[in-house]
C-alpha cells in the first residue's frame, strides 16, 4: 500500500508547492527567473517521483543558481510557515519537517524551529541566518568584547530586565541592536529607538543570546544567587542517575561560549540533555573532580579519574576524563556497566551458520589467536565476553589483561591495567604466561609489543582472544603485517578475525516500510532489477524512541576463518583486495555490508545506518545468495 500521509490538500497555504511558487514569483519579479523556465520546472517536478523541491528542480534545470536565490530573496520576507521555507530552500528534508510536525502535535506550544534545532536537523545559527536574510538584516552572535557596554547606561535598571533586545555598538547612522528572533517586529524596533534615543540598525539573534547578555549586564544580578553546595551535589547525582536510567554510555559536559552543555551518548549517538548557565560550571566541575579523586586546583592540565557511584540498583563504575579546552574544562564520564548483561553467544546477533563457524572453527580451535576488530563502540567487548563465557569451563584456566575490566565473570582471573601503580601492559603480559593459562585475553592490541605478545602466546600453544582497531577483517591481517610481523607468523597463529559494528535498531513502535529508491539500491551495490521485492524498514519517530526512529542496537559481523588459500594469499603478500576476494570465494566470508543488508532486509536496521557505518569495498553477493547463506528461508 502506498504511503500517502504527506499529501496535503491543494488549497492549503502550507502546501509545499505554494511556498515554492511564492519564492519563484519573487525571483521572477527580480528578473532572476523567467516565467517560461518556471512553467517548465513545474512540469518536470510533476513528473518526478522523488521528493525534490521546486527550487531544487529549477537549479537542476540550470534555470537558477543558488547564488540567484540568495540574491533574489534577500530582504524579501515571504509569508509562509518557516518549516516549509526551510524545506523549499533545501535546509532540511521533508521527512525531517514531517517528524518535527508530529512532535509539535504532541508538544503543544512548542515552535517548529525549536524542534528542528533540538533534533539537530538544522543549527540555530543556520535557521536564524536564513530568517535574517529574509528580513534583510544581519545575524549576529556578538563576542563579549564586541559589545559597547556604555550603551547599557542609557537603559534604566528597571527596564533592562524587560528588554527583548540588546544594543551592540554605535555607528554614525544609528545603534546596531540585536533582537531575539521571537521579538523581531516593528513595535520592538520603535521601542528600542525610544529607549536608546537614536535610529536603530536592526540585527537578528537568538532569544537565548539576548537573555544571556542581559543577565550578564543586569546590575541588580551582580549579587548572583549563591549556588548552594547542596544544589551542585544534587545536580551531579541526578545527572549520573539519569544517564544510567537512559542507558547512556557516556556523559559529555562541555563549556561553550555562553552555557554549559550536557549531552548523553545513547545507542552510539550524542543526544543533547541539558544546558546550564555558565555560573554553575565551576562548582559542578569541582564536585566531579572531588568525586573522581582528581586535583581540583589544577585547571590547565588534562586529568583522569574514576567514580564509584552507589545507586539503588548497584554501583556505577565511571571513568572520568578531564580535558582542557579554550572555553574551560570539558569532562567526559564513561559509564562502565559491571553487572552489564552478559550475552549468551547465540544472542549476540550472528546468523546461525556464522555462529556455528565462530564457535567451532574459531573458539574451539586448540590454540591460536582470535581477533575481534572494529572501531570504538562497535561492541567488541560484548562479543569478547560472550566468547569467554562460552569457553569458561571447570577444566579451563582463563586469564585476562584488560584496560579496564568492564564485566566481571566468575571463574576468570581478570586483571585491570593501572599504569599509576605500574601494572602496565608490558609488565602484565610478561607475567601472564607464567600463570599456566589455557586461554589468554589481551584486552586490546595497541602496539607492536602487545601484537607480538599475542602471537608468542599462541605459538606456545595458548588460545588468545584479543581486540584490535581495524576497519574490517582483512584490515586486521594487513595491519599486523604493517606492524612488521612476519607473514608466516600471522598465518600460523591467527585462526580467525571477526570484524563488527553496532548499528542502530529500528524502533519497533514506529517502524514502517521503506521501499528503496533506485539510487539507494545502487548505493548498496545492486542494480534496481536485482533488488525487486526487497523492502527495508525505518522508524517514523515516536515518543518511545525520542523521535529518532531507533531504539537499541544490532550487531553486524564479518567472520573470516583463515583457510589454506587465505593463508597462502597472506604469505605471498597479496593485496588486501585479493585477500578479500579469495576469502569471499573460498572461505565463505560474508562482509559487513552483506550482513548489514541481510539484517536490514529483516527489518532490524535501516538503509541510512548501513550507509553511515559500514565499509562498502566491493559489490555484495546477489541478494538471493545472501538469503541462502544467512539461512533466511522465506
Ligand atoms: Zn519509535
Amino acid at each position: 500500500m502506498p504511503h500517502n500521509s504527506s499529501k496535503k490538500t491543494a488549497k492549503n497555504q502550507n502546501d509545499p508547492l505554494q511556498v515554492g511558487l511564492k519564492l519563484a514569483e519573487i525571483l521572477i519579479d527580480g528578473s532572476y527567473l523567467t516565467k517560461e523556465h518556471l512553467k517548465y520546472g513545474q512540469r518536470v517536478l510533476a513528473k518526478l517521483t522523488t521528493n525534490k523541491t521546486l527550487l531544487e528542480v529549477l537549479i537542476d534545470l540550470k534555470s537558477l543558481t543558488p547564488d540567484d536565490i540568495e540574491k533574489g530573496l534577500h530582504g524579501k520576507a515571504v509569508k509562509a510557515p518557516v518549516g516549509e521555507l526551510l524545506v523549499e530552500l533545501g535546509y532540511i528534508r521533508r521527512r525531517e519537517l514531517e517528524l518535527a510536525l508530529t512532535i509539535q502535535k504532541e508538544n503543544k506550544g512548542k515552535k517548529i524551529g525549536e524542534i528542528l534545532i533540538e533534533k539537530n536537523f538544522i543549527s540555530e545559527e543556520k535557521l536564524l541566518t536564513m530568517l535574517a536574510h529574509q528580513y534583510g538584516v544581519a545575524y549576529v552572535d556578538p563576542e563579549d568584547s564586541e559589545i559597547d557596554k556604555k550603551l547599557f547606561s542609557r537603559v534604566s535598571t528597571k527596564e533592562i530586565q524587560k528588554l527583548n533586545f540588546v544594543p551592540i555598538y554605535e555607528e554614525d547612522d544609528g545603534v546596531c541592536v540585536a533582537f531575539g528572533a521571537s521579538n523581531y517586529n516593528d513595535e520592538q524596533i520603535s521601542l528600542a529607538s525610544k529607549i536608546l534615543g537614536q535610529q536603530i540598525i536592526p540585527a537578528l539573534t537568538s532569544d537565548k543570546i539576548v537573555q544571556d547578555i542581559i543577565r550578564k549586564y543586569d546590575t541588580q544580578k551582580k549579587v548572583i544567587k549563591e549556588h548552594r553546595e547542596s544544589d551542585t551535589v544534587e545536580a551531579v547525582n541526578s545527572l549520573l542517575l539519569n544517564a544510567s536510567k537512559e542507558g547512556a554510555s557516556d556523559i559529555h559536559i562541555e563549556p561553550l561560549k555562553r552555557c554549559l552543555r550536557i549531552r548523553y551518548r545513547i545507542d552510539g549517538v550524542l543526544v543533547p540533555f541539558k544546558e546550564y548557565p555558565l555560573d554553575i560550571m565551576a562548582p559542578l566541575i569541582s564536585r566531579i573532580k572531588i568525586m573522581a579523586g582528581a586535583d581540583i586546583s589544577e585547571k590547565r592540565r588534562h586529568q583522569d579519574g574514576r567514580i564509584l557511584f552507589e545507586t539503588e540498583d548497584g554501583t556505577l563504575d565511571i571513568r572520568v576524563s578531564i580535558y582542557t579546552t579554550l572555553h574551560g574544562e570539558k569532562i567526559v564520564l564513561r559509564l562502565l556497566n559491571k553487572q552489564g548483561i552478559l550475552l549468551d553467544m547465540k544472542d549476540i546477533g550472528m546468523f546461525p551458520t556464522m555462529l556455528q563457524s565462530f564457535r567451532e572453527d574459531a573458539l574451539d580451535a586448540a590454540s591460536g589467536v582470535v581477533l575481534i576488530t572494529g572501531p570504538t563502540g562497535s561492541g567488541k567487548t560484548t562479543t569478547l565476553y560472550s566468547a569467554l563465557a562460552y569457553l569458561d569451563k571447570p577444566d579451563i584456566s582463563i586469564i585476562t589483561a584488560e584496560d579496564p575490566v568492564e564485566y566481571v565473570i566468575d571463574g576468570i582471573a581478570q586483571c585491570s591495567l593501572n599504569p599509576k601503580i605500574n601494572i602496565t601492559y608490558e609488565e602484565t603480559l610478561r607475567h601472564i604466561v607464567r600463570q599456566d593459562p589455557d586461554v589468554i585475553v589481551i584486552g586490546e592490541i595497541r602496539d607492536v609489543f602487545s601484537a607480538e605478545a599475542a602471537i608468542q602466546a599462541a605459538l606456545t600453544g595458548h588460545k588468545v582472544l584479543t581486540t584490535f582497531h581495524t576497519e574490517d577483517s582483512i584490515g586486521g591481517l594487513i595491519r599486523l603485517l604493517n606492524m612488521n610481523i612476519e607473514a608466516f607468523m600471522i598465518s600460523s597463529t591467527v585462526v580467525s578475525v571477526l570484524a563488527q559494528r553496532l548499528l542502530r535498531r529500528v524502533c519497533k513502535y514506529c517502524t514502517e516500510e521503506h521501499v528503496l529508491e533506485p539510487h539507494e539500491i545502487q548505493r548498496l551495490g545492486y542494480k534496481p532489477s536485482e533488488f525487486q521485492g526487497v523492502t527495508f524498514q525505518r522508524g517514523k519517530g515516536c515518543n518511545q524512541c525520542r523521535y529518532t526512529g531507533y531504539k537499541g542496537r544490532v550487531a553486524i559481523f564479518e567472520l573470516l576463518v583463515l583457510n589454506e588459500l587465505v593463508k597462502d594469499a597472506l604469505l605471498s603478500r597479496k593485496s588486501s583486495y585479493e585477500i578479500r576476494r579469495i576469502s569471499c570465494e573460498s572461505a565463505g566470508l560474508v562482509t559487513l555490508l552483506e550482513d548489514g543488508i541481510i539484517k536490514a532486509s529483516q527489518g532490524a536496521t535501516t538503509f541510512e545506518e548501513i550507509m553511515r557505518q559500514l565499509p562498502r569495498l566491493d559489490s555484495p553477493r546477489p541478494f538471493s545468495e545472501l538469503q541462502r547463506i544467512a539461512g533466511d528461508i522465506k
